[in-house]
């Protein structure tokens, strides 16, 4: 059997040997196929390497576009902040300006205020320099015996009040700031009126002066008595009014007044109105306040007197001056 199988490799051996083209041939095929086989495989391996490559290429300029866009982005910012630091720059300097004007307006401001301080000032000394010495400056002009102690002196001080209050207004802007100051020059000019009103220098009475202050023989006694006050007429009506503002202090009898009104002005003055026709007729308490001008009582001829008249007395500091002095000589 074994030799049988030799036989049959012998026999196909031969065959071949027999059809050498054939063998050629089929080598020839084999080659070809293995260098396709080669190929294909190179061909697709070669294909991912260059897919890859492509990939890395466009992976590589995503990237540098990237790093561009980042680049330009960056070139954006730092324009913006050089834009912005030359912005802070000019703010910085707008605002130094600024300041600069506003320290000048300021060092004005101060200085403007500064004299309008003085003004008020001056007006503060002006109205107790009135208070304190006034009166005593207003004697000369009263020379015609017409014109009222402290009368001149007050119009002149009203009219510069006045114009320190129109000066007020045209310094200052500020609404608040105006109506502070004029706040304070009202209060000012309120005491200085209120001064002024208590000073006793309103007629008491209508009529002339019948006998003066001084020494005078009495018409009752008959012998010369320092006369401390004025006799006025009952020509002018029997009204008798308050010469200044104040507080009655006395509704009483005295055997010399009769019945007579004290009135205390403050300030050191008081004034007495004597020789009332009686305490009934009188239109003031003890206690009341009573305005300048006011009437508060009747001419009589009661206490030691010839006839109807008021008896006038001022008192300065408990002291009787001439009352001539406060509402002149007629
Ligand atoms: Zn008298």
């Amino acid at each position: 059997m074994f030799t049988g199988f030799t036989n049959k490799i012998k026999t196909a051996i031969a065959r071949i040997k027999g059809r050498t083209d054939l063998v050629i041939c089929a080598v020839c095929v084999a080659v070809v196929v293995a260098v396709l086989c080669v190929s294909v495989s190179l061909i697709v391996k070669y294909n991912s390497k260059i897919s890859d490559l492509e990939k890395s290429v466009s992976n590589l300029e995503q990237e540098r576009n990237n790093l561009e866009e980042i680049n330009n982005i960056k070139n954006d910012t730092i324009q913006d902040q050089e834009n912005s630091a030359n912005e802070k720059d000019q703010q910085i300097e707008d605002l130094e300006n600024s300041l600069e004007d506003q320290e000048n307006q300021h060092e004005k401001d101060t200085a403007e205020k500064e004299e309008l301080k003085q003004e008020i000032e001056d007006l503060k000394d002006f109205i107790s320099d009135y208070i304190t010495n006034g009166l005593y400056d207003g004697y000369a002009a009263r020379s015609s015996g017409l014109a009222t102690k402290g009368q001149e002196e007050w119009l002149t001080a009203s009219q510069e009040i006045k114009e320190l209050k129109e000066y007020v207004s045209q310094l200052f802007e500020d609404e608040q700031q105006v109506s502070d100051l004029i706040a304070s020059i009202d209060e000012q000019a309120a005491a200085l009126q209120d001064y002024y009103d208590r000073i006793p220098n309103y007629r008491p009475a209508a009529g002339k002066t019948t006998s003066p202050f001084g020494y005078r023989k009495h018409p009752v006694l008959g012998y010369t008595k320092f006369h401390y006050g004025v006799d006025l007429s009952k020509s002018g009506g029997l009204a008798i009014y308050a010469a200044g503002k104040g507080v009655v202090t006395m509704v009483q009898w005295n055997d010399s007044y009769g019945w007579f009104i004290e009135i205390d002005h403050g300030n050191g003055y008081k004034t007495r109105y004597a020789h009332l026709k009686s305490h009934k007729t009188c239109l003031v308490s003890v206690g009341d306040e009573v305005d300048k001008g006011q009437h508060i009582a009747t001419m009589g001829t009661t206490g030691l007197s010839t006839g109807v008249h008021l008896h006038f007395e001022v008192h300065e500091n408990n002291e009787r001056i001439n009352p001539a002095d406060f509402i002149g000589t007629y």
